[in-house]
């Protein structure tokens, strides 16, 4: 009997191993999209950055054009100045020089300010743009060691199969039933270890005299819990 628990028992680890595979493959395609997706959102900000730095350049551009206008404007009344007849010209013509020099104080502070924000947006936008070339060269990388193990994943899973039914089928009819039945019924976990009096299936105590007995492998035991069978390894 022994060497029929241990059998079912290796069957079991090997059909936890199919179901591992099965799962992988099932997940496979989200774990793809939430790549891509991770990949795209750092994309659509690198963009947004890029858009912000284009526009409040395109502000600065002007804002220096108009201090270029108002100084060009500022020396064209200052010649005027040698050309006035009368006191109350030069007076007009000074206040004249004195606002337009006035605004373009107020133009040339806000130019400084433009190009400070242009810093800041532009760091944020390479920052951006550097996450996005990491996150795209490891997304890649993932992706392509994931489209491996996929096509691998059916002619590894056709093995395992083929292994676990030859090892099934040297067990005992009455065993494979009970196997058969949990394996439907215990979410794919028929055969269990148990350690230090804890079924690992369930988590539950078992009775002291029932543990010694499943220690020793000589008959089947169903756990009083969750009635999957037990196979004794002694693993520290
Ligand atoms: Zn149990």
């Amino acid at each position: 009997m022994e060497q029929q628990l241990k059998t079912i028992y290796e069957a079991q680890q090997i059909y936890t191993k199919i179901r591992e595979n099965e799962k992988k493959a099932q997940l496979a395609p989200k774990m793809m999209r939430e790549m891509d997706g991770a990949v795209e959102s750092l994309r659509d900000r690198a963009t947004r950055g890029k858009a912000v730095v284009d526009e409040l350049e395109k502000e600065r551009r002007k804002k220096e054009k108009e201090l270029e206008t108002d100084k060009e404007k500022i020396k064209k009344f200052e010649s005027k100045l040698y050309e006035v007849k009368t006191n109350k010209e030069y007076q007009a013509l000074l206040k004249e020089i004195e606002s337009a020099k006035k605004t373009n104080d107020t133009v040339e502070e806000e130019v400084l300010i433009l190009m400070d924000k242009v810093e800041g947006f532009k760091k944020d936008y390479e920052s951006a743009v550097k996450e996005l070339t990491i996150k795209e060269s490891e997304a890649e990388a993932e992706k392509r060691k994931l489209e491996q193990e996929l096509q691998s994943i059916d002619a590894v899973v056709t093995d395992l199969k083929k292994t676990r039914d030859t090892l099934l089928s040297i067990i005992d009819e009455e065993l494979k039933t009970t196997y058969s039945t949990l394996i439907e019924r215990r979410d794919g976990l028929a055969v269990v270890n148990v350690k230090n009096g804890v079924c690992l299936g369930c988590f539950m105590n078992i009775p002291p005299q029932l543990f010694i007995e499943v220690t020793r492998n000589k008959q089947v035991v169903l756990c009083p819990s969750c009635s999957r069978i037990f196979y004794f390894i002694d693993e520290e």
